[in-house]
């Protein structure tokens, strides 16, 4: 990783362990490795993340999931369930 990036633990939502990058300047092709370990078990996976002149023409949280009725993020939805 880049000196200049900053990795930062945000708070777990829905069980999942969270965390934000963030970088003053973002080349147009970077890969983002991350391992983490669970029952003394390492796992590693490999991300692709494209900087702004490469994502140009591709839709935006396209992937994200959203609640259908009021189209906020399903961890970040405040509709009353049931
Ligand atoms: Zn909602």
């Amino acid at each position: 990783m880049p000196d200049n990036w900053c990795v930062k633990r945000l708070r777990p939502a829905l069980g999942q362990t969270r965390f934000l990058i963030q970088a003053p300047d973002v080349p147009d092709r970077n890969q983002v490795e991350v391992s983490v370990t669970t029952n003394g078990e390492q796992r590693t996976v490999s991300f692709v993340i494209l900087g702004p002149e490469e994502a140009k023409g591709y839709p935006a949280g396209v992937n994200v999931p959203t609640c259908a009725k009021c189209h906020a993020r399903v961890e970040a939805c405040i509709c009353p369930q049931g």
